[in-house]
């Protein structure tokens, strides 16, 4: 199976997308950890990624979808979390995924409302002494305060209301075309990202059950 995970940031994607690998002995591709592995690994690919991070870029679709290829040519069964986000990188992950006699499977939007996902990413702090991330609203925490050290509790300096608002609609914008272009393939799953991770989780397997 290829699943393919959408979701706002503060939609708890990643961390659903790594169970949901777990449990169904899927190989997890994350954007994040596959440039990671590759400016490890040194290759000419990775020293090339390194020196466009090291300048501050995004890396752009072609490089990724190189990097992309590296790792998913002997893979059958895998999830990719954080790509695509767009058509154009949709169309060039079917061209990729064409040449290996891969399709995607199904897609799964993980549905959180802006306002939800406002309120999550604008709860999280962490500690400035033991370095424990937080979150003021769904944490056990009095009076943001570390619970193990005291030590008051710091947000993030990039998370104010206003960034956090831009960038979820951001998200919305550019993942709405994403998410038609799947839907008229009729392997996107919408699924309500409200609730306990359990139940979310649950809700997940059970739409990718019903599809395969
Ligand atoms: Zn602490």
């Amino acid at each position: 199976m290829i699943c393919i995970f959408l979701g706002a940031p503060g939609s708890g994607k990643g961390t659903q997308a790594k169970k949901v690998c777990a449990s169904l002995h899927l190989t997890y591709i994350g954007t994040g950890e596959i440039l990671r592995e590759n400016v490890a690994s040194g290759t000419e690919l990775g020293k090339r990624v390194k020196s466009i991070l090291e300048a501050g870029h995004l890396v752009d679709d072609d490089t990724m979808i190189e990097i992309i290829e590296e790792r998913i040519k002997n893979e059958d069964s895998f999830l990719m979390d954080g790509f695509p986000r767009t058509v154009r990188q949709a169309e060039a992950i079917d061209g990729l995924f064409e040449k290996y006699g891969k399709k995607v499977d199904s897609v799964i939007f993980l549905d959180v409302d802006a306002p939800e996902v406002t309120k999550r990413i604008l709860g999280r702090f962490s500690c400035p002494v033991c370095g424990k991330d937080f979150n003021v609203y769904t944490d056990d925490i009095k009076d943001r305060r570390c619970p193990a050290d005291g030590a008051r509790l710091l947000q993030r300096s990039d998370d104010t209301e206003e960034t956090v608002r831009e960038r979820i609609e951001e998200y919305a914008r550019k993942t709405a075309p994403l998410k038609e272009f799947y839907e008229k393939r009729n392997i996107l799953m919408n699924v309500p990202g409200t609730g306990s991770p359990g139940e979310i989780f649950e809700r997940i397997t059970e739409a990718l059950d019903n599809k395969n």
